[in-house]
């Protein structure tokens, strides 16, 4: 009998922990400068603009709109086997920056560029939840 094969799980460290934290709460925590006001992702010890090192983590609103999406078919890990085809999209969010995630709530073939979309946050393994994205309704 074969073991269950799973996704791989990030792992946070110090410096990513209080992104982590935040979406274990449902909270989309992000960086944003203290010295230039401008937001950064991916999570950075400083700041992409100004180089200054007084980057705090302050939440985010959450809502955003679809940058651009591919369609996955291929399994590059077993532990994606029962999720193909699955979307992975860019999405830009209200504060500037653009994250990489997946579009849930709909089909794959119901994705427009530019729709508007809002965080929500689902479990992917013991003590850690993801951002994922869902279509604003309404
Ligand atoms: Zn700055």
């Amino acid at each position: 009998m074969s073991e269950a094969v799973t996704k791989p799980v990030p792992i946070p460290d110090s410096i990513s922990a209080p992104f982590f934290d935040g979406a274990r709460q449902g909270r989309l925590m992000l960086q944003c400068c203290a010295a230039c006001g401008k937001w950064s992702f991916p999570v950075r010890e400083r700041c992409p603009h100004c180089f200054a090192a007084k980057l705090e983590w302050r939440q985010a609103s959450g809502r955003g709109t679809l940058y651009t999406f591919a369609i996955m078919h291929q399994v590059m890990n077993p532990g994606f086997a029962s999720a193909v085809p699955y979307n992975i999209a860019q999405i830009d969010l209200e504060e500037g920056v653009r994250m990489t995630s997946n579009v849930v709530g709909i089909p794959n073939n119901a994705l427009k560029i530019g729709m508007k979309l809002e965080a929500i946050f689902e479990d992917v393994g013991q003590d850690v939840s993801l951002p994922k994205f869902r279509p604003v309704t309404g």
